[in-house]
This record gives structure tokens, C-alpha cells and sequence, in this order.
């Protein structure tokens, strides 16, 4: 900082050396540059301070982006939000983390290596150059200190060292699971990849559900604590904490077994509501439940039907539709028996029960179900009431809240009211070995097995000798297992990896033999689930990071960043957290006290997109308007969390204020040479102008304080502005003091600084003030200078003092006498009575006449 002083003394000395009677104008083109390289040239400027700088931390942080090649105006929003936050903070005094990296990992490099036949190293460096360029064009105050880059052996080394750990733990295993597949593509499909059911490459391509072997992290195990945690996240918005429940989805019930009759196979049904088990009028099967299979391989007709099930639900999965099937089913002709009456239910396999969510069988109860109601309304099924409303009268079927029912028809469990019966009859079941109280999750456990190139290599081997179906670890000493660099990458034929004889061929680390390497890479989720530790001890060549680092940098203060990540990387993050917690790495069961999750950027009513055609480039609203006002534009032309709809001429005003302001500082920049002192009131506008002041200042300070209403506070800004160009006459005739001018446009200058931080550094530099406008205090508001003039007014009931109220000096009639009606004790006085006439004497009284 100290350089940059210098450097900024001797451009001083040039400018004043300009002749001093031109007219300057606000110029972006020139202003912008000329900080970019003094900000550029100071690796320090904006590097985190240590533990012992004794000011208290901040961690600001947005999502970091993937280097697709270029910014989005969707970037410049989030980011422009999180370098306002970043500079105010440092200007509060505080010690503030603002680290910037790339989730480099990833699709798109493979794709465009395909296409343009460059490495996806190669590509992603290059994309990454281009857009720490437009970074620094935009005037972003990182710490580039401790820049992260996924793809980098020294990141993704720890990738393979945490999947160590779990895998010790046994929080990393290997199942068969239904994968989609795309046959054009010979590979696997991220959930997000299969668009309408086809290949979002192949348009025409069906996607294929396939089992494969795949690796996963057993996110499950943490299901109850994700889920609890929520409610202490106090500081996150309540629209990701409720998609957070709904993805863990916890729910509370039984499991029972249900025996088939003839045969000694069981169907497990698991249920919300054991409590309503009497009125099961059938089991129902999922297609591919193992007792529907044992069924059909002795019944042709039967296979078939089931068959022809199957396909329906996997074309519903697959277009994503299986909440709106047209429900089917096949009686199998077989029977259940229900363990507690020992009643024998027939046996369905329908096309909407799933094999994947929960048991894959259910006991169907369409007096108390909606959806089992509708089947058996569809299949002539019984059925059969056996919970009756409080009230007594017989309620519609399908009767399906809990609170006030009691059972009916239900044997020796007639009478209980429903919660109570779930309780005692799922104990009961478990008392006679026919089932358990149970919860089950939507939450899956996280399949991070990719069939891809970019990506983290899964540091695992297998040794056809000692262990051909159980993977082996690597040592950890070996890590890491390089990503190979020279590959042909076609996206076909399975892993590409696999393929590299060079990579997959190694020794065994037990017997020494012969052994082939994990082909699967990492998810790009797992880069993103703990890279902002990272950032805390980002060149630690020994451990992912030193605890204390972690320790005292976390949790992250603010966490800015898209909604669309609400569920997946919000969660993989929190998970994360937690398991490096137990490893007694840190101490935050957290990774984020607070999360905020910005609109999105449109144009003409649609989401910026190529295909569109309403993409509006960052470069060029910058190169025609300049950094400052693309930026301030994006924090001014809606509330941070709505969307933004985009529009040139909004820009084009930005653009024209921040020229105003220029203008008028430039102005007076000798009067500011006096220097700010103690204010003083040589005048009413010199007071007016301070009270504007003092406002604005008090109102921006609030919304960082967590409102976040930037828009409103650039509007203040504005606002003030006005009342300074109306007060131009009065300051060129002397009526306001130069100390008060000084502090006017001083204090413009700070409030602009987070939002407009180019031409707030020049016009410091400009006026001469003392100081890095960046590092300095934050204007404080002085209250008593804020507050407006106050008169108090007596009022009189029937010429009865009554009380005092207080408006503001000069108020007419109508306020004066709104005020009196509203003052509390008048109106316990005028209650029950009729007002006839209210008289009000300006400035002085006002008296109600009642009867
Ligand atoms: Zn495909
Ligand atoms: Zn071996």
C-alpha cells in the first residue's frame, strides 16, 4: 500500500501540472485503466491480513465459476455484490478473506477438445487467462494470493486424499446402480445431461437407464444432522433451507413384513401409516421388485404385463414425469398376509411404485391414501374406513389427516388415537418379528463415479491376483495419481482413461503383481464441496489446508451465490464440512453462517442465452461505459435477489450520473482542499445539505448491514446528488462553509467507493484527500445531524391539553392534524365519542372538538 501511495503522489503531480482552466470530463476509458494497472501492480492490496492483524475476520466469498471462456452478465451481478460487501467491510476496518479460484474440473473442456481439437488443459488455462482479465477490467478486489484451480495436481491431490479417508471409514463405497446412458455417447450421463428424457448432445437419442458399478459417498449417514442443521442456518434464505428438506425428505413410519401366501418369500412394505394397516386392501409392487420377478419367470402372461409396466414408468422417469403417470397395474393372483390380522390381500405390481424409494412395495389403504384411493377407484379394490374423524359424521374418503383421527375396525387397536397407534403398533411388530419402526430419506447417497477424462482420478486399484472385484487403495504417499495429459479424448467406448495403458496399468500395493488402476473420475461436485477451505492455505504442499487457518477463517461470513445451487452443492458443501470435522479437521459443523442467492440477469422477459440471441457481452457494456457504471448497473436496476432485466439505456444512466458526480467534485476539488473539520452551521442550506448527508449515510450503512437493498442505496446516492447540484448556487455564492463542502463530497466519494470503486479512487486522488479511499473508515453518521427539524404541538380535547406530538418543522395543516388523531392517548380520549371539529392553529395547537 505504501508502493501504491507513491506511485499515486507523482500522478498527482502530473495532473496538477494540467492546464488548469479545461473543462474535464468524465472519462471511464482513461480513468479505468490507469487504476487497473496501479491495483494490478499491488499483489498486496487486497491479500487477507494474518491472524494477529487484531481487526475481526470477514470471509467474503462468491461461488467460484467454471472457465467456460468469458464472463456473463449473470458473473458481473454476483460478483459485483460480493466486492461491494468485500469493500465495505475492509473500509469498516475489518480483516477481510476475498478469494476468487476456478472449478475448473468438467464437461465443457472435454467437449470443446472434441470440437476444436484443443487439450482441455490447454483450453481451460487459456479460458481462465481470459476472464482474470475481465476480472481485473472490472476492478474486483481479489486475493489472487490464494487462487485455487481445480484441475491442478496440487488441489485435486487432496481430492484423492480425502476419498482416502472416507474410504477408511467406509463413507466411500461401490454398489451397482441404474445410471443413465446414453448408447451415441458410450457413457454415463449426469441427471442434468438427460434433457426431456434424451441426450443433451444427442438430441434425437433416447437415454437409457443402465446398472453399473459405480463409486459413492455416504452422505446418508449425515441425513439427520443436514437436516437438523437447517433449522440453526438461520442466516440462509428460507427458500434453500425448505429445498434442503424436501431433498433430504425424512420420513418417520414402519416396516413390515408381509408373507407371501403358498410361498416362504416375504413383501416388505415400508409405511407412514401402520396405524391405518387394517384397512389394506392390497400390496403393491414395484416392476421390479424381487418377488414381482419370482412371479413372472413362472407366468409368461404375467411377465409381459409386468414388462409392459416397466416400460412405462422407465418412459415417465425418463421425461422426467413420473409424478403425472397414468397409473397401471396387474393383479399377480397371488396373496399377502397381513401380520396383524392375518387377513390375505391380493398381490398388485404397479407401474408408479419404484424399486429405488424405500422398499419398493407398499401396502395400498384407499380409504386414508389419495393415490391409493385413485387406484382402487380405477380397479374396482375395496375399500375399507378404519379411522374415524373426531367428529364423529363419516368424512369423505380418501380421509387422510391424522391430527383428532381415531381407529376404527382395527381389532384391539380400535379406539387409539393415530399417532399413538403408529407408535404402539410398530413396536408391536418389531416385539413379534414382523417388522420395525423405521425412517427413510429421499436423500441418496452421492454417486460420484464419472466415465470422463477432466476430472479427479478415484486413487484406487485392483489386483487380479490378491483382490479381482475389491478395490484396493493407493498408499497415500503416492498421491497424486496424475491425470495423464496426452489423451485421445472420442466420449466413447466407456472411460477414456481406460484406454491409457500407461495410466491403468500398475503394481499391486499388496503382492506387487500385476494391478489395474480405477478408470472413474470424481464428480466436479467433490472440487467445489471444500475449495473454500482451500483458499484459507491454498499453497499447502503437506495438508488440503493448516487447521488454524481454517479455524480462524471460518465460517464463511457471507456465501453469495446462485439459487440453482441450493440443493446439490449446497448440501455435497455441507457434507463435506462435517466429515472433516470428525477427521478433526475443523471445528465448524458449517461452511456458511450466512448464504445469499442473487436474481437472475434477463433480457426481453428470457434468460440470457446464445441461442436467444439476447446475450449482452460484459466487454462491451464496459467499453462503452466504462467498468464503474456495468457494475453499478447490475447492483442498481432491481433488489439483489430478483431478477434483473437488462437494459442499455439503464446503463446509459449510470454512465450520465457517475459524469455528474464527476463533474461536481472536480468542481469544488480546491474547496475539499481545506479538508474536512468540525462541521459547522454557517447556514440552513449548509445544514440541509449535511442532514441529506448524514441520511444517505445512515441508509446505505443499514443495507449493508444485511438488507442488501443496493438499489435503493444507489438511488440515495442519487438522491443526494440532486440536493448538492441544487445547492450549486449557494456553494459558489459562499453560503456554505468550506468545511461542510469538504465533507459533502468527501463523504460522496466513500459511499460511492463499493460500488463505483474507479472513479472513487480518482477523484480521491483528484481532491487530495488523505489516505486509501479503500482502507480508510466508513463514513459514520452523525444522528444529530441526521435528523430532521421537529416542532411539538399541543392538542387539545374540548381545550383540554391532552398531549404533545412531534412533526416536522413546517408541516401543514392536513400532517399536523393526521398526527394529533393518530397520538395514542387522544385517541383513548376521543374514543366512543364523535369528533365534530378539528382546529389547528399552524405551529402552534391543534383542539378537538367531541360530543
Ligand atoms: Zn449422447
Ligand atoms: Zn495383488
Amino acid at each position: 500500500m505504501t508502493e501504491k501511495g507513491g506511485k499515486t503522489a507523482i500522478m498527482n503531480e502530473n495532473s496538477s501540472a494540467a492546464e488548469p482552466n479545461q473543462p474535464q470530463r468524465y472519462s471511464p476509458a482513461e480513468i479505468e485503466p490507469k487504476w487497473q494497472a496501479v491495483w494490478d501492480a499491488d499483489a498486496s492490496l487486497y491479500a487477507a491480513e494474518g491472524h494477529d492483524s487484531g481487526k475481526p475476520k470477514y470471509y467474503c466469498l462468491e461461488m467460484l465459476p467454471y472457465p467456460s471462456g468469458a464472463l456473463h452478465m449473470g458473473h458481473v451481478r454476483n460478483y459485483a455484490i460480493g466486492d461491494a460487501l468485500a469493500r465495505h467491510m475492509w473500509m469498516r476496518g475489518y480483516n477481510v478473506l476475498h478469494p476468487m479460484g476456478w472449478d475448473a474440473f468438467g464437461l465443457p473442456a472435454e467437449n470443446a477438445a472434441l470440437k476444436n481439437g484443443v487439450p482441455p488443459r490447454e483450453w481451460t488455462f487459456r479460458n481462465i487467462e481470459a476472464m482474470k482479465k475481465q476480472f481485473r477490467r472490472l476492478g474486483m478486489a481479489f486475493d489472487w494470493s490464494n487462487e485455487v484451480t481445480t484441475c491442478l495436481p496440487d488441489y485435486y491431490r487432496w481430492n484423492q486424499w480425502f476419498f482416502l479417508k472416507m474410504f477408511e471409514r467406509g463413507l466411500a463405497y461401490r454398489k451397482k446402480s441404474k445410471v443413465n446412458w446414453c448408447p451415441d455417447c458410450q457413457t454415463v450421463l449426469a441427471n442434468e445431461q438427460v434433457i426431456g428424457g434424451r441426450c443433451w448432445r444427442h438430441e434425437d437419442t433416447v437415454v437409457e437407464l443402465r446398472d453399473l458399478t459405480q463409486w459413492f459417498l455416504r452422505i446418508t449417514k449425515y441425513a439427520d444432522e443436514l437436516l437438523e442443521g437447517l433449522d440453526k442456518l438461520e442466516g440462509w434464505p428460507e427458500k434453500v433451507r425448505t429445498m434442503q428438506r424436501n431433498w433430504i425428505g425424512r420420513s418417520e413410519g414402519a416396516l413390515v413384513d408381509f408373507s407371501v401366501d403358498g410361498s416362504a418369500e416375504t413383501v416388505t412394505v415400508f409405511t407412514t401409516r401402520v396405524d391405518t394397516i387394517f384397512g389394506a386392501t392390497s400390496v403393491q409392487l414395484a416392476p421390479e421388485h424381487a418377488v414381482a420377478k419370482a412371479f413372472a419367470l413362472e407366468d409368461e402372461t404375467l411377465r409381459g404385463k409386468i414388462e409392459g409396466l416397466l416400460v412405462e414408468q422407465q418412459k415417465a422417469r425418463e421425461s422426467d414425469a413420473l409424478g403425472a403417470i397414468e397409473k397401471h397395474g396387474v393383479n399377480t393372483g397371488r396373496f399377502a398376509v397381513n401380520p396383524f390380522n392375518g387377513e390375505r390381500v391380493p398381490i398388485w405390481v404397479a407401474n408408479y411404485i419404484l424399486a429405488d424409494y424405500g422398499t419398493g412395495a407398499i401396502m395400498s389403504v384407499p380409504a386414508h391414501d389419495e393415490r391409493d384411493f385413485e387406484f382402487a377407484q380405477k380397479y374396482g379394490l375395496p375399500v375399507r374406513r378404519v379411522i374415524a374423524a373426531a367428529d364423529a359424521e363419516a368424512p369423505v374418503l380418501p380421509y387422510t389427516a391424522e391430527e383428532d383421527g381415531v381407529l376404527v375396525a382395527s381389532g384391539e387397536w380400535s379406539g387409539l388415537e393415530c399417532a399413538a397407534a403408529q407408535e404402539k403398533m410398530a413396536a408391536f411388530a418389531k416385539a413379534n418379528e414382523f417388522g420395525t419402526p423405521t425412517v427413510t430419506y429421499r436423500l441418496k447417497d452421492w454417486g460420484v463415479s464419472r466415465q470422463r477424462y477432466w476430472g479427479t482420478p478415484i486413487p484406487m486399484v485392483y489386483c487380479d491376483k490378491c483382490s479381482p472385484d475389491e478395490p484396493m487403495p493407493v498408499a497415500e504417499s503416492e498421491l497424486p495419481i496424475l491425470l495423464p495429459e496426452q489423451i485421445d479424448i472420442t466420449q466413447t467406448n466407456g472411460s477414456p482413461l481406460g484406454r491409457v495403458a500407461e495410466f491403468v496399468n500398475t503394481t499391486c500395493p499388496k503382492c506387487g503383481g500385476k494391478a489395474r488402476r480405477e478408470t472413474d473420475t470424481m464428480d466436479t461436485f467433490v472440487d467445489s464441496s471444500w475449495y473454500f477451505y482451500r483458499y484459507t492455505d491454498a499453497k499447502n504442499a503437506k495438508a488440503p489446508f493448516d487447521s488454524d487457518k481454517a479455524n480462524y477463517w471460518f465460517p464463511i461470513d457471507q456465501y453469495i451465490g446462485g439459487v440453482e445451487h441450493a440443493i446439490l452443492h449446497l448440501i455435497y458443501s455441507r457434507f463435506w464440512t462435517k466429515v472433516m470435522r470428525d477427521l478433526g479437521m475443523v471445528k465448524n459443523d458449517e461452511p456458511a453462517g450466512r448464504l445469499f442467492t442473487q436474481g437472475m440477469v434477463i433480457k426481453d422477459g428470457a434468460k440470457m442465452s446464445k441461442s436467444k440471441g439476447n446475450v449482452v457481452s460484459p466487454d462491451e457494456m464496459i467499453e462503452r461505459y466504462g467498468a464503474d457504471a456495468t457494475r453499478m448497473y447490475a447492483l442498481f436496476a432491481a433488489p439483489p435477489d430478483r431478477d434483473l432485466e437488462w437494459q442499455e439505456e439503464g446503463v446509459a444512466g449510470i454512465s450520465r450520473f457517475l459524469s455528474r458526480v464527476y463533474r461536481l467534485v472536480m468542481k469544488y476539488k480546491d474547496v475539499s482542499a481545506a479538508k474536512a473539520g468540525a462541521t459547522n452551521f454557517s447556514s440552513d442550506e449548509g445544514r440541509l445539505l449535511l442532514r441529506k448527508l448524514h441520511q444517505t449515510v445512515a441508509k446505505i450503512t443499514d443495507d449493508f448491514s444485511g438488507r442488501w437493498h443496493f438499489n435503493t442505496s444507489i438511488a440515495s446516492i442519487m438522491i443526494l446528488v440532486n440536493e448538492i447540484s441544487a445547492q450549486e448556487a449557494a456553494i459558489d455564492a459562499g453560503k456554505i462553509a468550506d468545511n461542510v463542502v469538504s465533507q459533502v463530497f468527501c463523504f460522496l466519494t466513500l459511499l460511492l467507493a463499493p460500488f463505483a470503486p474507479f472513479l472513487a479512487a480518482e477523484l480521491w486522488e483528484q481532491a487530495e484527500y488523505a489516505g486509501d479511499p479503500f482502507r480508510i473508515t466508513w463514513p459514520v453518521y452523525d444522528p444529530d445531524l441526521a435528523r430532521e427539524d421537529e416542532v411539538e404541538i399541543p392538542v387539545q380535547v374540548n381545550g383540554k391539553l391532552v398531549n404533545v406530538v412531534k412533526v416536522p418543522a413546517g408541516s401543514g395543516e392536513a400532517v399536523v392534524k393526521a398526527a394529533a388523531i393518530a397520538d395514542e392517548k387522544v385517541k383513548a380520549r376521543v374514543e366512543g365519542k364523535t369528533v365534530v371539529k378539528v382546529v389547528v392553529v399552524p405551529g402552534k395547537l391543534v383542539n378537538l372538538v367531541v360530543k
